[in-house]
């Protein structure tokens, strides 16, 4: 028999093209929504070509939706990527998701339909910019397996 199971504590082990001050890529999943990056709650790249950010969930999920809380200056240009392909750092998986300009401080809700992936991306592909998540959050779908006893087989 099987489950469907949605949360949204699996765990991850997050990184990010390169940083920027005490912006570790784990700041995005510390809990803290927090969208004033001075208080030290967001994960923060250097400016640099196509900077990502990417969580891995150790296995393949279907992720149903993806939320992100943005900085209080705001981001732009960015997708969200989901997949199982670490090419191009997971940046080409299939997309979920455009963010053209999300409204600052905000958290916004990206419904990605079940889309199934090890890896979320958050991508600014082409544009030289900072990648700042002050969080990102997803609800997760899986399968649990409940095993019947064991039968035994007459031979
Ligand atoms: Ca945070």
């Amino acid at each position: 028999m099987a489950i469907s199971i949605q949360e949204t504590n699996i765990a991850g082990i997050a990184t990010q093209s390169s940083q920027s001050g005490a912006g570790s890529a784990d700041k995005a999943i510390d809990g803290n929504h927090d969208s004033n990056v001075k208080h030290g709650s967001c994960s923060n790249t250097l400016t640099n070509l196509s900077p990502w950010w990417r969580l891995d969930l150790m296995r393949t999920y279907k992720i149903n939706s993806v939320m992100i809380t943005f900085p209080a200056n705001g981001l732009k240009n960015a997708e969200i990527r989901i997949g199982n392909s670490l090419d191009h750092n997971g940046n080409i998986n299939p997309r979920c998701a455009v963010i053209s300009v999300a409204t600052p401080g905000s958290t916004k809700t990206y419904v990605c339909n079940g889309m199934e992936g090890r890896y979320i991306n958050i991508v600014v592909p082409g544009k030289r910019q900072q990648l700042i998540l002050c969080e990102v959050e997803k609800l997760i779908s899986h399968r649990e397996e409940k095993r019947l006893s064991p039968v035994s087989m007459a031979v």
